[in-house]
């Protein structure tokens, strides 16, 4: 393969080179800088002469006079600044606000609120920075918040750098940036997802005009004159028809159903569901659904309304019917978030559906940007393809295991600050080398070492010197035992980290990347006072692995069922594989150690000591007394270290209680919330999560 620099983004970039590799992959790869990541409010006090009454929140009613105030503070106020700092065409300050934006942004704000918009007018260089907010808090649980760091309590900005007299109608597509506002450091998500918005502007661009989005906009503009005063009581909400295209319906079928519902959201959803088998095959015209539709048309049609007027916003419904549903839809409006997951949708995981422009661009870019975000993990950070899971996915972005996406991730850094910003910290790296390497020198390695690493060939980029179609688990293990410890590391400066590293073997840097990156779980140390004090060692972690939609069927599932923590041990070996791809049903497949004796499922205790069992603890003679040393690290010989994690179990009538034996027969029902290493053997067999002082302890932990 050959790797080529084209530069193909230079106006998206504005100030910084744009490395783009070669075409075969499907989305265009940029390689991100950390540019301009700095809120508009810190951008503002930068030399930009735009006075900070520009910067507001568009709020419907003042928004035709908001604009003027705009535009005649900004013209006064740059007279007395340097303007010759922009250029400035002609005739530019003071031009009018296209049209067609200015419908774009009321239109966001009249379906998703004031707070989805804010927008800066820099009227001397004919350009409006537009702010579209997505509320994280209805989007995200707080534990993925947290593992994608994120601040669940701030939206997460999508910004847009357009013209404000052309808006549309120029060639180019506008700069995209996506951030939080009080976030400066680097941010993984905010990468990937400005990314995935750079591509979809870019498809999008050319797909939309100022004229199409003007025609969209007038079919819903309301004809009042031409409704009777009873009739304008019972219309159909543009929030309505809004939401049920988020959930994956088309505008027409949208339409149709709330004709149908006579305006009531509930029942249209309800009947969408019901049909969507006979809606997926619309060319069934005989279907009885669609002769009500037309009956209706009909009806509408004479109640002198002219026929185009059937695609406006409101269309009428008996006033009988009315004030009640009307009031109802508008309850749901506010948890109506919870049904725009788009992994429950019934176009399942398909979260790359392109939104219909119906409401316009702005509109379009807040969907699709919100369908996006709770499945970033789902999709490789490099290539915006879907990976290609085992076991379902897992919390952390990362890079799929194409070669393309391998190559351009080591080699050319493409989306490095995506999938390396874990900043781990040196104990959990410590942690995962150690399980690494308990992997890699097992006896059951063939089985068990998996995923296999993936690692670009130093010396020669076209060439991978670790590669999982060919695996040669003795050379794995010769780069390992080259890796010195963490603790030895952390004595070195960075800087001669990796020339120590590689004066050993050059793959060893590469090597220790590569387990890095391909971390799926979030992981972080507990400090002392977070720790349980119970389980009594310094190793205890944070463990969270489970993605946006598992989490959110779990909450589900405890809100119906409640759920209970217990342990699940398993031995040291076979972590490497678990916080990569999840606990699973490993009963009858080549992964199962400890048998099925009772039953398929996960293996569970609420007693600390029988998971210690299945931690091997007791068979392999206790481990050795160490000597009084540093408890930051891990000891490198990890013959003897014990793991177990504490997880949240859902309580259902299926979860098999077998004495101190749980089997949880759905691997969705069983979250790691914690984890824990032993370096001996320790006696814990009277912890038992079912006891009130226990479970209280934990409780409190997770907060
Ligand atoms: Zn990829």
């Amino acid at each position: 393969m050959t790797i080529q620099k084209i530069p193909l983004f230079v106006n998206l970039e504005r100030k910084k080179e744009t490395e783009i590799i070669n075409s075969t992959i499907p989305v265009i790869i940029v390689k991100l800088h950390n540019d301009l990541t700095s809120p508009l409010e810190t951008m503002s006090q930068s030399s930009l002469s735009v006075p900070p009454s520009t910067q507001r929140s568009i709020s419907m009613e003042s928004s035709g006079s908001s604009y003027m105030d705009c535009k005649s503070t900004v013209s006064s106020e740059s007279e007395e600044e340097d303007m010759d700092y922009y250029y400035k065409e002609e005739g530019s300050v003071g031009q009018k606000i296209c049209p067609v934006l200015e419908k774009d942004m009321e239109k966001l704000v009249e379906l998703y609120g004031e707070a989805a918009i804010s927008y800066r007018l820099l009227d001397a260089i004919d350009e409006i920075d537009i702010q579209i907010n997505l509320p994280l808090s209805s989007i995200i649980d707080a534990s993925v918040a947290e593992a994608w760091k994120l601040n669940k309590e701030e939206p997460l900005s999508v910004c847009l750098h357009l013209s404000y007299t052309n808006y549309l109608d120029i060639p180019s597509p506008p700069k995209v940036e996506v951030f939080q506002t009080s976030r400066n450091e680097k941010n993984g998500i905010s990468s990937q997802m400005k990314k995935v918005m750079e591509t979809f502007v870019f498809h999008q661009w050319p797909k939309n005009s100022n004229r199409m989005i003007d025609e969209y906009h007038k079919r819903h503009e309301i004809v009042i004159n031409q409704v009777s005063d009873e009739e304008a009581a019972l219309m159909i909400e543009d929030k309505d028809l809004a939401r049920i295209m988020e959930i994956g319906f088309s505008a027409e079928q949208a339409r149709d159903a709330l004709i149908l519902s006579r305006g009531d959201f509930l029942e249209a959803i309800n009947n969408l569901f019901a049909n969507k088998d006979s809606l997926q095959s619309e060319t069934s015209s005989t279907k009885k659904e669609d002769k009500k539709v037309k009956e209706l048309r009909t009806t509408e049609r004479q109640s002198s309304v002219p026929h185009e007027n059937r695609k406006k916003k409101k269309i009428f419904r008996q006033i009988s019917h009315g004030s009640a549903a009307t009031r109802k839809s508008h309850e749901l409006s506010e948890t109506a978030d919870l049904y725009l997951k788009p992994s429950s949708t019934w176009f399942g995981k398909n979260s790359k559906r392109i939104p219909e422009p119906e409401f316009g661009f702005l509109v379009q870019i807040f969907q699709y940007s919100r369908q996006r975000l709770p499945t970033l993990n789902e999709y490789c950070v490099v290539c915006d393809e879907p990976h290609v899971f085992q076991n379902g996915a897992m919390l952390k972005p990362a890079v799929c295991s194409r070669e393309l996406c391998i190559f351009a991730f080591q080699t050319l850094g493409v989306m490095s600050d995506a999938a390396e910003d874990i900043a781990t910290g040196a104990e959990v790296v410590d942690l995962l080398l150690t399980m690494t390497k308990a992997a890699s020198k097992h006896s059951r390695r063939n089985i068990i070492f998996d995923p296999y690493p993936t690692v670009v060939d130093p010396s020669d980029p076209n060439e991978l010197a670790l590669n999982p179609k060919h695996k040669d688990y003795d050379a794995v293990d010769k780069i390992l035992k080259h890796v010195m410890s963490m603790e030895q590391m952390t004595a070195l400066s960075s800087g001669d980290i990796k020339k120590t590293l590689d004066s050993k073997n050059k793959l060893c840097y590469p090597l220790l990347q590569w387990i890095i990156t391909s971390n799926r779980s979030h992981i972080v140390k507990l400090t002392p006072e977070r720790r349980i004090p119970f389980m009594k060692t310094p190793f205890q972690y944070l463990l969270l692995s489970s993605p946006p939609a598992k989490e959110a069927a779990f909450r589900e599932a405890k809100d119906k069922y409640g759920s209970t923590f217990a342990f699940h041990g398993s031995a040291v070996e076979n972590w490497h594989s678990i916080i990569r791809q999840g606990l699973i049903v490993a009963s009858g497949t080549s992964k199962q150690v400890n048998g099925a004796a009772y039953g398929k499922g996960i293996y569970l205790s609420p007693n600390a000591g029988t998971s210690f069992g299945y931690s091997r603890m007791y068979a392999s003679g206790g481990g050795k007394k160490k000597e009084n040393r540093s408890e930051r690290f891990l000891r490198g010989d990890n013959n003897t270290l014990f793991c177990i994690a504490l997880c949240e179990v859902i309580t259902w009538p299926q979860l098999k209680k077998s004495g101190q034996i749980w089997v949880c027969p759905e691997s969705d029902y069983v979250c790691t919330r914690f984890f824990f290493v032993y370096e001996e053997a320790t006696g814990h067999e009277n912890i038992d999560t079912q006891q009130k002082q226990y479970n209280e302890a934990i409780l409190k932990a997770l907060k």
